[in-house]
């Protein structure tokens, strides 16, 4: 290091300034979790400005979430001043080429202000081309065609591609038919769905050269953080854009594919250096996030999965604390227990913002609310029930899209009666049946209907309200800000006074709610650019601004890093989850594994591991056996204990009055307390009900170890 050197060079390692320094040619930077990978990539972006090897403009930068491309943007400001200011490729896959088939839309028949749709619409959209292709969707359910769709955009194909086998698995062979149709209908919309962001501008790229050529041009220099987790179709862009200028940076790591399940694929690791001869390939091994004991349980952890592609960390950091596992009761102890930790760690002046609770499924995460409400410690619930996502929020959504693009038809049936107006199904299927023989819009079939007679009296006067009310909205547009407008519009449409006049617990909540959502709209300049953010946000990103807990799950907590971490659940069927255990074969198992090392190596300082012996799920108490993964983590780096020992002899008791379940199942070694009791008591006393379990013997890999796992639970 020089006396000159750039700030952004400054504590960088040397694998780490030969990422940054590169700059030309293709480079791959493989490595393990916490070693600098993020921070390199953000050194590079700021090099490549500060250096004026490129303008913010030509370069094109993706991350996994929008809060990682906010903070890159952040950093790299720190560093160039307000050079970043343009950096408008720095984004996710959906959000860059979101921006991209704004400009191209009508290269693929689409208008440039498209809507995005969501889940829900998809599958609204799927059962009525469903039901018009006289399937059976009781046996044929549109979530199932609307994951085969997904699947086959996540591979960049389009419907023509779709081979036979592939179209088999849905309807009997109908299901690339169905693709098709979706669609036209969506092109009929004005829409697409995010599959389609990737796919359509894939098809533009693969179609147009001109176009293809302009950003190949643009584009100097292109970097991919989180790059394990790209698809086919991702891969597949990424290639056709880098493959001029070939000045291409991916860093990730294979042991944190964690999206197969959306179409990730860990081969395009390997394809890399085949697709770009003579890449470059750099690995990082100081790790500078965990202590060595959690490095060390991770590490352990992850050395059970088989074909890796291997790799060295070491830390310079002090040993500190081992990981402490921790068994409990059951569910509400498992969020007491988290609760008082975090207040024992507040009191002691830790700050608890920079605490997480991290959880294999959404559904663990309610114990935590209803605690941390109890006790009155702040918490944050990050993705899952995320906030776009809810009903109130979602349907005001609705009358803004329509206001913005009066043809979302979407948008139209599902407020069309919301609040209840007196149009129902009846009404509704007339203003179908014209918008179709007129091949308008609904709202325009609504309007021409005024003046016929084929609704009720009562039904037309509601819908002439119902279609001045947008009339008027949308000549305010222009003259109101739009958090004004959403106001308005909320209160004329009646939907506040529907809330109101619902005295639930939950209208109240409802309600603020929808203050949040006006309240964030005067964050952007135009309601379009609003309602392309709310699109976007896929991931709802965690500010932490505040000092609260954060709960979300361990797939949302990828990239990011917490001095305290609790881990919570870590039993069989719930991590790993049911479904990898039911899936049977390793590659399910695998990428289970691949989770539950992302969530140890999220830790900085500490981290703690819980597995409760009686568990709620889905409404029916089960017992449980502590997940596998407890049992792989090495004994020297982790601490046990387990807070069951008031309740044994009642255990016990109960043990003796009943067969035991296991008897003609081999009864494995185990240990620890925690483990021993769950394993030999886990089945017996149930908190609610008598449950029948119908175990079996697995080897879990351990040679000389058989363990129990849960085959089947029967409940009486
Ligand atoms: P993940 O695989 O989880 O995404 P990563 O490889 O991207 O991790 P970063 O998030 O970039 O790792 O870095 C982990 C931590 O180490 C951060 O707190 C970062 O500031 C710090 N760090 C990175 N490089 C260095 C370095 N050379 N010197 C000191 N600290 C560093
Ligand atoms: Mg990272």
């Amino acid at each position: 290091a020089t006396a000159h050197e750039p700030a952004y060079l400054r504590g960088l390692n040397e694998p780490q300034r030969d990422a940054v320094l590169t700059s030309e040619g293709p480079v791959l930077v493989l490595a393990g979790a916490g070693t600098g990978k993020t921070a390199a990539l953000t050194a590079r972006l700021a090099h490549l400005i500060a250096t004026r090897r490129a303008w913010p403009s030509e370069i094109l930068a993706v991350t996994f979430t929008n809060k990682a491309a906010r903070e890159m943007k952040e950093r790299v400001g720190r560093i160039v001043g307000d050079a970043v200011e343009g950096m408008p490729w720095l984004g996710t896959f959906h959000s860059v080429a979101a921006k991209m088939l704004r400009r191209h839309a009508e290269l693929v028949g689409l208008q440039a202000n498209f809507t995005i749709l969501d889940t829900d619409d998809q599958i609204r959209l799927l059962k009525q081309l469903i039901a018009a292709a006289d399937i059976d969707e009781k046996r044929w359910p549109a979530r199932l065609l609307a994951g085969c769709i997904d699947r086959w955009k996540n591979r960049g194909w389009i419907p023509a591609q779709v081979d036979a086998g592939e179209s088999e698995t849905y309807a009997n062979g109908k299901g690339a038919e169905l693709y098709a149709r979706y669609q036209e209908r969506l092109r009929t919309l004005n829409a697409c769905d995010f599959g389609d962001l990737l796919l359509h501008m894939l098809t533009i790229l693969k179609t147009n050269r001109e176009v293809l050529e302009l950003y190949q041009q643009r584009f100097k220099y292109i970097m991919v953080d989180e790059y394990q987790d790209t698809n086919q179709s991702q891969y597949l862009w990424l290639r056709l854009l880098a493959q001029e200028r070939k000045n291409i940076c991916c860093v990730g790591d294979d042991d944190q594919s964690i999206y197969s399940w959306r179409g990730a694929e860990i081969a395009n690791i390997l394809r890399f250096e085949k697709d770009f001869p003579g890449a470059k390939i750099i690995r990082l091994e100081q790790n500078y996030r965990s202590t060595p004991n959690i490095l060390a349980a991770a590490s352990g952890l992850i050395a059970n999965n088989g074909g890796r592609l291997g790799k060295t960390l070491w830390t310079e950091h002090d040993d500190g604390e081992k990981v402490q596992v921790v068994g409990v009761w059951d569910g509400p102890e498992e969020a007491r227990r988290i609760g008082e930790e975090i207040e024992a760690l507040q009191r002691r002046g830790g700050h608890i913002a920079d605490t997480a609770i991290l959880v294999r499924a959404q559904f663990q995460t309610r114990e935590f609310e209803d605690r941390f409400i109890a006790i009155g410690l702040p918490y944050r619930i990050v993705g899952g029930f995320r906030f776009y996502e809810r009903q109130e929020i979602r349907d005001a959504l609705a009358y803004l899209r329509i206001i913005a693009q009066p043809a979302d038809d979407l948008a139209f049936e599902r407020i069309v009666n919301t609040p209840k107006r007196g149009l129902g199904d009846k009404a509704v299927q007339k203003i179908h049946s014209v918008a179709r023989a007129t091949g308008q819009p609904l709202l325009a079939a609504a309007a021409q209907m005024l003046d016929t007679d084929e609704l009720t009296p009562q039904a037309r006067r509601a819908l002439g309200n119902f279609v001045g009310d947008f009339a008027r909205w949308r000549g305010k547009l222009n003259e109101l800000p739009h958090g004004e407008l959403a106001r308005l519009v909320l209160d004329e449409s009646g939907y506040t006074a529907m809330l109101q006049a619902d005295r639930s617990a939950e209208s109240a909540g409802r309600l603020e709610n929808l203050a949040e959502l006006t309240r964030a709209m005067e964050e952007y300049e135009t309601l379009g650019a609003f309602l392309e953010h709310v699109s976007l946000v896929m991931e709802n990103d965690a500010e932490r601004d505040t000092e609260k807990v954060t709960i979300m799950t361990i797939h949302a907590a990828k990239g990011l890093e917490f001095g305290t971490v609790f881990l919570a659940g870590w039993e069989e069927g719930v991590f790993p989850s049911q479904r990898s255990l039911d899936e049977g074969g390793n590659s399910a198992l695998e990428e289970e594994r691949r989770l539950a090392y992302v969530a140890i190596t999220r830790a900085r300082h500490k981290c703690f591991i819980f597995h409760a012996a009686n568990r709620r799920i889905y409404g029916q108490w089960t017992s449980s056996i502590p997940s596998r993964f407890v049992a792989e983590l090495p004994d020297a780096h982790i601490e046990q204990e387990s807070s069951m020992s008031g309740g044994e002899s009642l255990w016990r008791a109960n043990w003796s009055e009943r067969a035991d379940p296991f008897a003609d199942v081999a009864r494995g070694t185990t240990r620890g307390p925690g483990w021993r009791r769950a394993v030999t008591g886990g089945f017996e006393r149930n908190p609610t009900r008598i449950v029948e379990v119908k175990a079996s013997a697995v080897s879990l890999g351990n040679p000389g170890r058989t363990d129990i796992s849960l085959g089947q639970r029967v409940f009486h």
